[in-house]
Formats: C-alpha cells, sequence, structure tokens
C-alpha cells in the first residue's frame, strides 16, 4: 500500500518541558481518511504543524508524496490543503471576496472557487459576510480555502471543535464526499473518538506523545472483538467457577455473575451442556462486547 504521508522518528521538545512528541512514525495510506486521535495535549496539533513547516522539525524526517519535506516543500504545499486551529477569514468579506483573496494568492482558476462553494454548502450564502456566518459555516468556508487548489491531501486539526453534532455531521458528511468524489486523502485530528469512528477507515491513536495505535479501522474494531468477555448467569456460581476451572477459564465476578474472556463456540455449547447436565439452571451466556472506548482508554491506560 502506498502512503502518501509518512513521518520517521519525529521528536519535539517545547523549551524547558519534556517531550511533546516521542519517535512518532505516522503512515497515512493513499485515498484514506486517517483519524489522528488522542486526548487533548496529547501532541495532535503539535504534529501537524511540524508536518506542514508550521513548527520548525527538531528530529526526524517528514515524507509527503515520497519527497522529503527538507527538499521539496513548495511543490508539498502546493498540493496540500490545509486547516490547523480556526480559519483565517475577513469577517467584513462575503464567502465568495474570501475565495477570491486566495484565489490570488493561490493562482488556481477562478472556477475553482465556485466548485469549492458548492462542495462546501455555500453557494447560497449571497451577500452574507462571514464575521454573520454560524460557526459550522465559517469551518465550512476555512475548508473551502483548504480545497481551493485541489489538493491531493487535505490536513484538518480538529475541524468540528466546538460544533453542535448538526454542525458536527454536516462537517463528516462533507469530508467523506472530498474522499470519494476527489479521491482527496485527508488527515483529521480530533478528540472524540466516536467521530473518528463514523468517518475514518484509518487511525492513529496519540497519547503524551507516543502513537499508541495505528492501523486501519477495521484492525481497532478486531482488537475490539478479541477483548470481549461472556457474562454467565447460572443458578450456582460456585459450582459455575469450579467447573470452568476445569476448562482452564478465569472468572471474575460481577454480583454474582461470572465474566469470562470469550471462548470459542464449541466450548461455550460444551459448557452450557455441562452446567445444565448437573441441575445448575443458565439464566444468560450474553456476549459483552467491549466499546472502542474501553480499548482507548485501555491503550491510554497502558493495558
Ligand atoms: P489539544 O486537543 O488540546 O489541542 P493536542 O493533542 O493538539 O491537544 P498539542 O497542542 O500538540 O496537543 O500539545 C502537546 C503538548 O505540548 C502539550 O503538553 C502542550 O502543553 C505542549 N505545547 C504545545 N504548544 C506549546 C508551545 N507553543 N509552548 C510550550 N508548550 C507547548
Amino acid at each position: 500500500m502506498g502512503y502518501i504521508l509518512e513521518t520517521s522518528n519525529l521528536c519535539h521538545r517545547f523549551h524547558h518541558q519534556g517531550p511533546a512528541l516521542k519517535n512518532i512514525n505516522m503512515q497515512v495510506p493513499e485515498n484514506s481518511i486517517y483519524g489522528f486521535l488522542g486526548p487533548n495535549g496529547a501532541g495532535k496539533t503539535t504534529t501537524l504543524k511540524i508536518i506542514l513547516g508550521l513548527l520548525k522539525k527538531q528530529a526526524g524526517t517528514v515524507s509527503v508524496f515520497g519527497k522529503s519535506f527538507d527538499s521539496d516543500r513548495i511543490a508539498i504545499l502546493r498540493q496540500t490543503g490545509s486547516l490547523i486551529e480556526s480559519p483565517s477569514l475577513y469577517s467584513q468579506l462575503t464567502a465568495m471576496e474570501n475565495l477570491k483573496v486566495f484565489q490570488s494568492i493561490f493562482q488556481c482558476p477562478p472556477a475553482y472557487m465556485q466548485e469549492v462553494l458548492k462542495l462546501t454548502g455555500l453557494n447560497d450564502t449571497g451577500r452574507k459576510q462571514a464575521g454573520q456566518f454560524s460557526l459550522g459555516m465559517k469551518q465550512r468556508l476555512g475548508i473551502a480555502v483548504a480545497l481551493l487548489n485541489r489538493p491531493t491531501l487535505l490536513v484538518l486539526d480538529e475541524p468540528t471543535n466546538g460544533l453542535d453534532p448538526n454542525g458536527i455531521i454536516e462537517i463528516r458528511e462533507l469530508l467523506k464526499s472530498i474522499n470519494r468524489e476527489k479521491g482527496t486523502t485527508i488527515l483529521i485530528s480530533s478528540h472524540l473518538l466516536p467521530e473518528i469512528e463514523k468517518l475514518a477507515t484509518h487511525t492513529g491513536i496519540i497519547h503524551k506523545g507516543e502513537l499508541l495505535f495505528q492501523g486501519g479501522m477495521d484492525e481497532l474494531l478486531l482488537k475490539r472483538n478479541q477483548s470481549s468477555h461472556l457474562l454467565l448467569d447460572t443458578s450456582n456460581a460456585e459450582r459455575t467457577i469450579s467447573i470452568l476451572k476445569e476448562y482452564k477459564i478465569d472468572t471474575k465476578d460481577e454480583s454474582g455473575k461470572l465474566l469470562i474472556p470469550t471462548p470459542d463456540r464449541e466450548c461455550i455449547a460444551a459448557i452450557n451442556q455441562r452446567l445444565v447436565s448437573e441441575g445448575i439452571s443458565v439464566y444468560a451466556i450474553q456476549h459483552m462486547q467491549h466499546n472502542l472506548e474501553t480499548i482507548f482508554m485501555n491503550l491510554i491506560n497502558g493495558n
């Protein structure tokens, strides 16, 4: 699989502080939506700023489109769109007038302005000034600016911060359609797992400057399935525990019910038969799947 963006052993330290980034090896696959997930202060913005050259790199390498950022900075930035922190917009100007400013800076064809306005759903904002836009509209205009040069890679730092649920859905649908229709690779940071879960194809989880997990969303979901448990509710917990011991299964008491790591299907059936044959009533055998939140917390807490 080709990576559109790779960092190797990226490290960073702010003045008189401990390391903010420790050997970040990030790999963003081409055409993916890569969710860069981590709690506040984890190092997301610092990483994205270094990738875009907004913060001076101290150690490690960044390569984008197979080129080294150090030697091909301008060529890389020409093909990259970004929105880091809040968008810099002219509040007295309309959406179109804002875009005109950036169009003349980027030197891109005027037709692109209409295209990004339509894509971000701002084509009917007319004479309304950006200063009167809702937060969601401002974010969308920021994304429209970032898309103006038809980038191959779009880098967004927490674009849904501060938005209401409706605004969050709008941005999510917008990003999905940009990825689908234009094939744009999107690197997006967030501290909200449910948001990344609904949007991303790949994810990297960062905590205290370390990348704790990186892979496809499906790998993360597999991790969830592997760590699933069964909850057994029987009429005789004590005897059930000793039967389970024969199967070398450890149990955890959950107020009279027993939690066990999920055995294979045949083993579940055998245990059930054994319990019933000993006259123990089985009230419930229930799958207890960890949600992603638990996986995330386990990763962060080093379990
Ligand atoms: P958030 O979601 O809160 O923005 P983040 O994951 O983007 O978090 P960063 O902003 O990258 O985190 O911060 C990582 C660490 O570096 C934090 O401990 C932060 O306090 C520190 N830091 C960030 N910028 C600076 C700076 N300019 N000077 C000193 N320390 C900084």
